[in-house]
């Protein structure tokens, strides 16, 4: 140590603390490279001869096994920019001071404050004061090339790899399938059994182009498929498990089972905390940092590839349009986000197809389905569900706000307790009188008896006492609990038809009612059987079984009413559709699915309840057709139908393509309308 050192340190960089940074970058670094550490440790008898007593030499070395190209995760680092900006340090020393902050930006903040609290620095080059210009522009230099060498470093290291990336040498694992031959060319997988399942795959989805039926298709036909496992004691065994979804779409964007060598297919970024962070975030092929299709034996070619990516992308889009249909939150579904499968425990979905205008939810455990693409769990209409536990709903809230309230009864409860201490402490009090005045009475002489007849009246005095304090102690209980009941009894009994009100108000929005059921309902468990039964379980625990016939076919419901049919049949004699439809709706009567009457919903119904038609019915009565009538008179069918307007022949509508039937005219008749026409 020389004299110009000396003369560099005075009494009040003395007065303050030496701070020692001790790092390694890596673990690895903290374990093999001990002369470093001991180097660094060395730093400590330099402070020593600069005249720093043991004592004010602090040590920070929590920060080994740290990265130094960001500050954010040193702990250490941080906590000595805080002790050099208190003024607390009067120098600060490491094995390189450059290396104190590896990065630029950082190590100039530490060489501010440095200058600014007149705080020395000290490696084994030599001691600067960064208050002086010409050892602040040397230190500055030193920082900068210690980012420089680290850059060097990094893209020397980065270089050789990408180099090797793009001569395709780089090794690695190869993804299951495929293995390494003689001569570390890649080849497909020796075991037959493996290389036709990968195969197989690829077929399926060929022919069938949607990875989910890829999955089923192995479902039905029974077969498994490899994969192997990577890391841990069994590293590398190969295993037979279940085709999931998951998997299909990994082999099919996989892009060395085309035979094509890629590097750099996804980006990493970096974060404003100066962190790197590895994301998914996949890139198109022309933009992978190396890329060689035909670079080894494949199970398809890249044209297959290419197009398997394709269509993954458009059933994707499909997919999404298709949820998108229905808004995620304003369908009717009650049980929305509450329902649970009773088999098999997930979470169900709902699903909601539409009939004549209205929404109507299905709960669906599809999970298993599409994932392993097995049947669907079970699936349950929710029409009935729905009703039956809003109903439910609607009858609990009473029992449910009475909860409430006891849960408000009890604390009210505690504060009653309070004050029913205190004033009980009245009549304890009154007691303990009335025990002295006893005592006091029996203690005496009984010859006294002046004393005695003055003690026993005293003694009585106290009893009365006693008992008034005790009646006007249950008193004051019995009004504290009545008045309290009776208030809240109101309270919960507006509370609960509040409720009824709310929910059953048709402008309320079905988000609105799931919310209330929500904060209601923990969730409903449902299992079909023979029934469909919902346990319904509420927030406070309480568990309520709900027990629902399986709900019909839509067509079954829809049906129309046996009344109407007859009525129908009966006027089928004597009227015309329009005219049955009119008569119908007079009648107040509605359809199966609750409209009224119009003429095509009457033909329906004719046809599906097998009623004889108007027409038949016409035909059987031995009505004419047009052709007919017109051939019996002999004239052509338009002077007929002249004839009808005019009235001169009767026709009657059969609602068959607007046509009419006509009675048939007699003999006489038809020579009146003969001469008619000769005229
Ligand atoms: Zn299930």
């Amino acid at each position: 140590m020389n004299s110009e050192a000396h003369q560099k340190v005075q009494a009040e960089h003395l007065a303050r603390n030496a701070f020692l940074y001790v790092r390694q970058s890596t673990l690895r670094q903290v374990r093999e490279n001990l002369e470093s550490s001991q180097r660094q440790y060395g730093l400590r008898d330099r402070a020593l001869a600069l005249g720093w007593p043991i004592q004010q030499i602090v040590v920070i070395d929590c920060d080994q096994g740290q990265s130094g190209s960001s500050a954010v995760e040193r702990e250490g680092f941080q906590r000595l920019v805080t002790e050099v900006s208190m003024n607390r340090a009067g120098i600060v020393m490491g094995l390189e001071v450059s290396r104190l902050a590896r990065n630029s930006s950082d190590w100039h903040r530490l060489l501010e404050i440095c200058g600014l609290t007149r705080t020395l620095l000290l490696d084994e080059d030599g001691l600067y004061d960064p208050s002086h210009f010409n050892d602040r522009l040397l230190l500055g230099l030193k920082g900068t090339m210690s980012e420089v060498e680290l850059h060097l470093i990094r893209a020397r290291l980065r270089g050789g790899l990408l180099q090797k990336a793009r001569r395709g040498d780089l090794g690695g694992r190869l993804p299951t399938g495929l293995v390494y031959g003689p001569a570390a060319r890649v080849e497909l997988d020796q075991d037959r059994q493996v290389q036709e399942s990968f195969h197989h795959l690829f077929k399926t989805f060929r022919h069938t182009g949607s990875a989910l039926a890829v999955v089923k298709a192995f479902r039905q036909e029974g077969l498994r498929f490899p994969h192997r496992v990577w890391g841990g004691p069994r590293d590398g065994e190969l295993v037979w498990a279940d085709l999931s979804y998951y998997r299909v779409t990994w082999v099919l964007a996989c892009p060395r089972y085309a035979g094509a060598y890629g590097f750099g297919r996804t980006r990493s970024v970096k974060l404003p905390n100066g962190l790197v962070k590895r994301t998914k975030k996949k890139v198109p092929p022309e933009e992978w940092y190396a890329f060689i299709p035909n670079a080894h034996a494949g199970y398809i070619n890249w044209e297959e590839y290419q197009e398997n990516q394709k269509k993954l992308q458009q059933n994707s889009t499909q997919y999404r349009s298709q949820r998108q249909c229905t808004p995620p939150r304003e369908g009717p579904a009650l049980l929305q986000g509450l329902a649970i499968c009773g088999r098999c425990g997930r979470r169900m979905q709902v699903q909601y197809h539409e009939r004549r205008g209205h929404l109507y939810p299905d709960y669906v455990c599809g999970a298993t389905a599409s994932r392993y693409g097995q049947k669907q769990c079970q699936r349950i209409s929710g029409r009935n569900l729905d009703r039956a536990v809003g109903e439910l709903l609607l009858e609990t809230v009473n029992p449910l706000n009475l909860e409430v309230a006891v849960a408000i009864e009890r604390e009210v409860e505690v504060r009653l307790e309070q004050a029913d201490r205190l004033r009980y402490q009245v009549v304890e009090r009154a007691q303990q009188e009335t025990e002295l005045a006893r005592r006091r009475y029996l203690r005496v002489d009984p010859d006294n008896r002046l004393v005695a007849d003055q003690l026993e009246a005293d003694w009585n005095a106290k009893l009365r006492e006693l008992r008034s304090a005790q009646e006007q102690y249950e008193q004051q209980k019995q009004n504290a609990r009545v008045s309290l009941n009776a208030a809240q009894r109101e309270k919960i009994l507006a509370l609960a038809a509040d409720f009824s009100a709310v929910w059953n108000n048709p402008n309320l929005p079905n988000r609105e009612r799931k919310r209330m059921a929500h904060l209601l309902l923990e969730d409903v468990t449902l299992q079909k059987d023979q029934t469909v039964v919902a346990q319904v379980r509420f927030k406070g625990g309480a568990l309520r079984t709900l027990e629902l016939p399986l709900p019909l076919p839509f067509c079954v419901l829809s049906r129309t009413r046996p009344e109407v049919v007859e009525a129908i049949d009966a006027l089928l004699e004597s009227h015309d559709y329009r005219e049955i439809v009119d008569i119908l709706n007079a009648r107040g009567l509605r359809s199966g699915d609750g409209r009224s009457f119009n003429v095509s919903i009457v033909g329906s119904i004719c046809v599906k309840s097998g009623l004889k038609t108007r027409r038949q019915r016409l035909r059987e009565k031995g009505l004419l057709t047009l052709k007919e009538i017109a051939k019996r008179i002999g004239v052509k069918t338009l002077r007929v139908i002249q004839w009808r307007h005019e009235g001169r022949v009767i026709g009657y509508r059969s609602n068959y393509r607007n046509e009419y039937l006509y009675v048939e005219p007699t003999s006489e008749q038809i020579t009146l309308l003969k001469r008619a026409t000769i005229r």
